[in-house]
């Protein structure tokens, strides 16, 4: 088995499961970073605040979830921009470190 074999079928096995994660991506998600794992972080929206969690971290792991609560100094859009700019930025950090894998048989 050569590494260049081995490289593309990490590589098509990770386009299938980018493929797989767009076909189920629900509505609530506003944002998705791909971890160096493989994996995804997601960021979704409430009415309270805006949350990023790592599909590839089990979530018994602490650091695998992050949220930011609304801002009451701030009021309307620009609390939730406020919210989403700063799970956005939790996000990528996560993203561009986490070697979490996706699980043999995830549906994600
Ligand atoms: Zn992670």
């Amino acid at each position: 088995m050569s590494s260049e074999g081995d490289l593309r079928r990490l590589k098509e096995r990770n386009q299938a499961d980018i493929a797989r994660a767009k076909a189920n991506t629900p509505n609530a998600v506003i944002a998705r970073y791909l971890t160096v794992g493989g994996d995804i972080v997601d960021i979704t929206q409430t009415e309270q605040d805006v949350r990023a969690h790592c599909h590839g971290c089990p979530d018994a792991v602490s650091g695998s979830r992050w949220t930011a609560p609304f801002r009451s100094d701030l009021t309307g859009p620009d609390s939730a921009a406020q919210a989403t700019q700063e799970a956005a930025a939790w996000a990528q950090r996560h993203a561009s470190t986490c070697r979490a894998m996706p699980s043999p048989g995830s549906t994600q």
